[in-house]
């Protein structure tokens, strides 16, 4: 299924992000989790794509069980930073081979020691996006940045990259993650000001590792607001109480980002199918399920 067909026949989508194992070992382990997540029937599971493509294969495999065992529809994530043109087509060959018809286009983050001025074949997302149009038959989606990706030097100037990025043919939008909603708030009415109108899934990260967490906000660049730092802080040393707090704060700030209208809740599940059900549990009436 198209994912943009969606947003016409559902009120509020909810989608589950899965991410790949990096090693063979790992598996039967994962994929076990991403089935349970599968079971609880989101809208549609994204697929990470790993950095450099290591986990290339495993992206396109997942996405096949996800949708071909469970009904879910699947959109797979590729990344070109690190790919050439020959690499792309095959992984769009791939894709396609295994009846996955969506696509998160990213760049990708530069890989250690790299030099971002070496020439390639994919300078930014959207000459991927490019690309997966002139391909044909999948629909596009790209990622947004609330707060501006870290390697901008405005969030103005990320504005227009974004809004050129998306007249190259993106379909719709998926946010880094935000502990704040007003950022995300912010962000839509600006992005509306400068002409972007594709759905923006608004990007939910239910914390509950504190130690993992601090890594993510380094590389993400999102900024906590102090009542999440607080929580943080608070639980960091009890790992039961971390993992109630942080569901309970990522149900709040989805029934308000519902309250205020937004239409598709992605939620960076990070394999934890016992994190997904306990949200969904609490907001089964909320997300109309
Ligand atoms: P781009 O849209 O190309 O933007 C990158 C930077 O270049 C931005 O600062 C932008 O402002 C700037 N820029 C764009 N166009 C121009 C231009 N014409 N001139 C000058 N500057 C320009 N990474 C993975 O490795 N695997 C994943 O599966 C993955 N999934 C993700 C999912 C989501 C929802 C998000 C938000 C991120 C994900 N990432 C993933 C991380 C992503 O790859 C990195 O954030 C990466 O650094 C940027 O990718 P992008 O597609 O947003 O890049």
């Amino acid at each position: 299924m198209k994912l943009s067909n969606l947003w016409n026949e559902k009120p509020v989508t909810l989608s589950f992000e899965a991410f790949p194992p990096k090693k063979d070992v790992d598996f039967d382990t994962v994929r076990f989790a991403i089935e349970q997540i599968a079971e609880l029937k989101p809208d549609f599971m994204s697929v990470t794509y790993g950095a450099g493509g290591s986990t290339a294969a495993y992206t396109a495999e997942i996405a096949r069980i996800v949708q071909a065992g469970h009904g879910v529809p699947a959109l797979a994530h590729l990344t070109c930073v690190s790919s050439n043109r020959d690499r792309i087509q095959q992984e769009l060959e791939n894709l396609k081979a295994v009846g996955v018809e969506n696509i998160l286009a990213l760049r990708g983050d530069y890989p250690q020691g790299y030099d971002p001025n070496a020439p390639r074949d994919y300078r930014y997302a959207a000459d991927l996006i490019k690309e997966i149009r002139a391909f044909g038959g999948f629909d596009v989606g790209a990622a947004c940045y609330p707060e501006g990706h870290t390697e901008c030097r405005s969030q103005e100037e990320d504005l227009l990259h974004l809004k050129e990025k998306v007249d190259c043919g993106v379909d719709f939008l998926t946010t880094q993650m935000f502990f704040d909603n007003s950022v995300l708030y912010s962000f839509l009415y600006r992005a509306q000001r400068v002409g972007i109108q594709v759905p923006v899934l608004a990007g939910i990260m239910p914390v509950t590792n504190a130690a993992q967490m601090t890594q993510i906000l380094n590389l993400s660049g999102s900024t906590p607001p102090y009542r999440f730092r607080m929580l943080l802080d608070r639980f960091r040393e009890r790992p039961d109480a971390m993992k109630q707090a942080g569901i309970v704060y990522a149900a709040e700030q989805i029934v308000d980002l519902v309250a205020n209208g937004i239409r598709g809740i992605h939620v960076y599940t990070m394999n934890r199918p016992d994190v997904a059900a306990k949200l969904l549990e609490n907001l089964s009436g909320v997300l109309g399920r």
